[in-house]
């Protein structure tokens, strides 16, 4: 099976994608993660963010994000800071994954998760950095999301694919314009192996990282627990 773990779209040739939402906006059909982008934080934060705990506890809601840090974003990189807190608290209370977008910003995502004692698993989505920060991201034991960008194949995202080790790692579409089964194929060839072994590789990684029995149930939720 296809899992396409970040899109913005309903694209419909996965059997499980994630789409992400901010806060209420778009329609809520399939599964999904609530966020706040540090692009779009404005004046209306505040209730923006009491919105998003409510939304934050559907079902289908399996993550919370994106959400996270970006110096080249126009908002205040303090108001950022305050509303990725907020988020990392959220996610901690309904234990669910973190899915995060980080630019230029790793120093400061270690330091804000680690300050606020994050237990749940973090996504790093759309990585396309140097193994040596997708070393460090490692070590911290986050996951990594692969998107577009492992299509070049000299690409900082098709070196780190292979540094980080596959029970490490998901794959998305984000807003490409691109089938999620081509970035499996890509990930396969990078990896030196058939797209059907990064398909149960990721099935385990989603099972390891959600805590959510959604493969067996042909997209009914059922819980685990
Ligand atoms: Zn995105």
């Amino acid at each position: 099976m296809f899992i396409n773990i970040h899109t913005h779209a309903e694209i419909y040739d996965a059997q499980l994608e994630l789409v992400n939402l901010y806060v209420g906006k778009g329609e809520r059909t399939g599964y999904y993660s609530y966020g706040m982008h540090p692009w779009y934080i404005d004046k209306t934060y505040e209730s923006d963010l009491k919105k998003l705990k409510d939304l934050a506890k559907e079902k289908r809601c399996l993550a919370i994000g994106e959400c996270g840090l970006d110096k080249l974003s126009k908002v205040d990189f303090n108001l950022q800071e305050k509303v990725f807190i907020e988020h990392i608290k959220l996610a901690n209370e309904l234990k669910k994954p973190l899915i995060i977008h980080c630019v230029k910003a790793f120093n400061e995502l270690i330091n804000c998760l680690n300050l606020n004692d994050n237990k749940v698993p973090v996504i790093i989505h759309g990585f396309n950095n140097n193994e040596n920060i997708a070393r460090i991201l490692t070590s911290e034991g986050y996951y990594f999301s692969f998107g577009k960008a492992l299509l070049a194949y000299d690409s900082p995202a098709a070196k780190a694919i292979k540094a980080i080790g596959r029970k490490r790692f998901f794959l998305e579409t984000d807003n490409a314009d691109l089938s999620i089964k081509y970035v499996y194929l890509k990930a396969g060839e990078l990896l030196g192996v058939n797209d059907e072994i990064i398909q149960m590789q990721i099935e385990e990684n989603f099972k390891t990282v959600f805590d959510i029995d959604l493969i067996n149930s042909k997209g009914k939720t059922s819980s685990k627990k």
